[in-house]
């Protein structure tokens, strides 16, 4: 069974959780990517050898990776902390919109319609927020919910959640993918500080009861869940609290196929911050791109130095925007 609970948290752990956190999501991406669209099934077979599962970074996949190269999850996660690091921890939402069109003028390998369509009326408008509509409920902002988690770690939660809407809204302005993101990134700062097994669960839980698109019970098993958020977020949840290793929760969420990418992005974020860089096993680390592993590290803990948390307090330091 899961641990129920953990060794005491200590402040010195704090920037080994970060680096755990933003280790943890490349991770996840480098090696759910290479089963990314495909069914259990196909998995099961294709690794026949390997026991019928997927568990190492090999690369390959629909988009032939190099073993260790990760996707847009990382990256543009990447991009956007770089964009808060620009505003001294703040979150801007014109300096996101920006770094994530440089993003896209790059070429990524991958990128999101919504993404894609969204950055698009950014070039066209000048304007950041994308307008509300019921076609933005993928999993594409709530995958990139690490950095804002880290820049304002130790901020109210409304403060919290306004800052993940305002990265978000460029690209997705949902409410179903604003509830599951502000629940996804106030977890994410639960994992790395003080929270407990109860209060991770009990974020879950709260969601689903407030949505029920959400709902989500440990033994009825969402296989193949697509980038609607409604579907990544259930899968990633049920592979977390089943097991008590970063390893066995990362290998049962990617072996389940869909976006399979993204699922273990937000998984090996979450289990990153909940385990620390020690809890992410050894081989896999040494597999990812080592500039990538460079720079998660880097920002994790560039990001956690400008949070709220690590800032002396006194009114001279109080910061009035989020
Ligand atoms: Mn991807
Ligand atoms: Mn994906």
């Amino acid at each position: 069974m899961p641990s129920a609970s953990r060794p005491k948290p200590d402040p010195a752990c704090l920037a080994e959780r970060a680096r755990g956190a933003y280790l943890g999501l490349a991770v996840g991406d480098a090696l759910g990517a290479t089963v990314e669209f495909l069914t259990p099934r196909e998995i099961q077979h294709q690794f026949a050898r390997q026991g019928g599962v997927h568990r190492d970074i090999v690369g390959a996949g629909w988009l032939r990776l190099k073993p260790g190269q990760v996707t847009d999850d990382t990256h543009m996660s990447l991009a956007l902390g770089e964009a808060i690091l620009a505003c001294a921890g703040r979150v801007d939402a014109l300096a996101c919109a920006r770094a994530f069109d440089a993003w896209m003028r790059a070429k990524p390998i991958d990128i999101g319609n919504t993404v894609r369509r969204n950055l698009v009326r950014f070039r066209r408008s000048g304007i950041p927020e994308a307008p509300p509509s019921p076609h933005d409920a993928g999993n594409g902002a709530i995958m990139r919910a690490l950095p804002v988690a880290l820049a304002r770690l130790g901020a109210p939660a409304e403060e919290v959640a306004a800052a993940f809407c305002a990265q978000a809204h460029v690209t997705h302005h949902n409410a179903l993918s604003d509830a599951g993101g502000i629940c996804l990134t106030l977890m994410l700062q639960e994992a790395l500080l003080h929270g407990t097994w109860k209060t991770l669960k009990h974020h879950a839980r709260a969601l689903a009861q407030a949505h029920a698109e959400y709902a989500w019970e440990d033994g009825r098993r969402v296989d193949n869940p697509s980038g609607y958020v409604a579907h990544t977020l259930p899968a990633v949840f049920q592979a977390f609290f089943a097991h008590d290793s970063f390893a066995a929760a990362l290998i049962d969420v990617v072996n389940r196929g869909g976006d399979a990418d993204t699922t273990g992005a937000i998984l090996g974020a979450l289990a990153g911050a909940w385990y620390g860089e020690g809890g992410i096993p050894a081989h896999w680390r040494a597999a990812l791109d080592p500039d990538v592993a460079r720079r998660c590290a880097t920002q994790a803990e560039a990001l956690l130095r400008l949070a709220p948390i690590s800032a002396p307090a006194g009114p001279e330091t109080a910061r009035e925007t989020w």
